[in-house]
């Protein structure tokens, strides 16, 4: 491997700047309001405007587009400190981030003309659709279907589902079946950049039904896209006339990044509920002293602070090989799988150390054990990381 083990976590000077300059954000922007956020299921509009004037969707879109130019390491950084304000925030820069890494790989000149100088500022923000109804992990499965039209255009049919940004966002990568009869079915798929306008839930061909009801995760909307005869034109091909056919490898490439930025999700998680649990548990008196004292409280703090580390060092080593231009799939699968149950199994343990109060809606780790469990979904489940770093170890290692 070309990264040195003592380097993972180590920050450029640009990276301490952006990093502390995206945590006070957080500090006095994000976690005070979260819950009001959270509580009302309401989308954080003033908190992403300012995220809008930092330049935070344009992390990782290149300057000459308008945008930082950052790597996936800093953005994953960033990402962290988002997240350890609420996840939700991340949520609205996840999609936006995949959408862009999409245009930037794959896209023809002029649809990243077209598209990332907007993207860049926030002004149109991207979502990505893969899932249906009836398929999540076996994309290969899904249903939804582009045809051509006699006018040249494609025609978008199906339902999809899960769509996060769903109904505010300008843009939506929606992966169709151009070849339904396709042998292997990936080969017949094809991803289209769908053009909308933010916040309108019916246009022709398309409606938007009202966002899904969920436990956590809220704030940023998550909906269904209900496609019948959209038209998208040939120009709006993920990659041009090329790209038919292309869609499934093209998302899958993306998921791989997209893992990177989960993973660094569950750090943040990871990261909030053990200060959470680390400042209660000093506060907090039971039998004579603060709990922190009693053993069994020390050794959850003490797995609790290991997962972190160990949940950072494995995102930081995925990121910076990306990076480097090596492998990452089997190290992706591992920082998501990794710390994606460490943000789950820190939020349990921070609600135990907290007692009743980890209950009530008047403390934090309410919010985040309800919160924690999406990254256990998103990006590919913990069954299907594990099918992967299987699936690669063994490519890696064969005899
Ligand atoms: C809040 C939220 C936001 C989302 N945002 C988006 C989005 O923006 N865009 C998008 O396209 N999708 C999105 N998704 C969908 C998400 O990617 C899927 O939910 C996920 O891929 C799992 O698919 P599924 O829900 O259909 O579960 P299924 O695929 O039906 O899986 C059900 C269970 O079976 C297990 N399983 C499946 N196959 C296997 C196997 N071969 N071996 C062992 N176990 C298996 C799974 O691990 C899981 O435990 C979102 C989901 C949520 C909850």
């Amino acid at each position: 491997m070309a990264v040195a083990a003592d380097t993972y976590t180590q920050k450029t000077d640009e990276q301490k700047a952006i990093t502390e300059m995206v945590r006070q954000f957080a500090d006095n922007e994000i976690i005070p309001v979260a819950e009001e956020y959270d509580h009302e299921d309401k989308f954080p509009e003033p908190i992403v405007e300012q995220m809008k004037e930092l330049g935070l969707f344009g992390v990782t879109i290149p300057e000459e587009y308008g945008g930082m130019g950052l790597d996936l390491t800093t953005y994953a950084m960033i990402v962290e400190e988002l997240s350890r304000g609420w996840i939700s925030i991340s949520g609205v820069v996840n999609t936006h981030f995949i959408g862009s890494y999409l245009l930037m790989k794959f896209g023809t000149e002029e649809q990243k003309d077209h598209f990332l100088p907007r993207m860049a500022t926030g002004e149109i923000r991207a979502a990505f659709s893969l899932s249906e109804p009836e398929v999540g992990s076996d994309v290969q499965g899904i249903k939804s279907t582009a045809k051509k039209t006699d006018g040249g255009n494609w025609e978008l049919n199906g339902q999809k589902m899960w769509v996060t940004n769903g109904l505010l966002s300008g843009l939506v990568f929606v992966l169709a079946k151009n070849d339904p009869k396709a042998d292997p079915p990936y080969k017949g798929m094809t991803c289209f950049i769908c053009e909308k306008e933010p916040g309108v839930d019916k246009v022709p061909g398309l409606t938007i039904p009202p966002k899904i009801k969920k436990m956590g995760y809220k704030g940023v909307e998550s909906t269904e896209l209900v496609f019948d005869g959209f038209e998208v034109s040939e120009d709006r091909v993920l990659g041009g006339p090329d790209g038919v056919g292309q869609g499934f490898v093209q998302m899958m490439d993306a998921l791989e990044v997209g893992r990177v930025n989960v993973a660094a999700r569950g750090v943040g998680v990871a990261q909030r509920a053990l200060e959470l649990a680390l400042r209660y548990s000093q506060e907090r008196k039971a039998f004579g002293k603060p709990i922190a004292q009693h053993q069994a409280i020390s050794f959850k703090l003490a797995e609790m602070g290991t997962r972190v580390e160990a949940a950072r060092l494995l995102t930081m080593k995925a990121a910076r090989l990306k990076d480097a231009g090596e492998r990452s799939d089997l190290e992706a699968g591992m920082a998501k799988l990794f710390a994606s149950e460490s943000a789950k199994e820190n939020a349990e343990e921070c609600l135990r150390i907290h007692g009743g109060y980890g209950y009530s809606k008047e403390y934090e780790i309410e919010r985040i054990y309800r919160d924690a469990p999406l990254l256990l979904i998103g990006e590919g489940t913990s069954e299907i990381q594990k099918m992967v770093i299987g699936r690669k170890l063994l490519e890696r290692n064969k005899i």
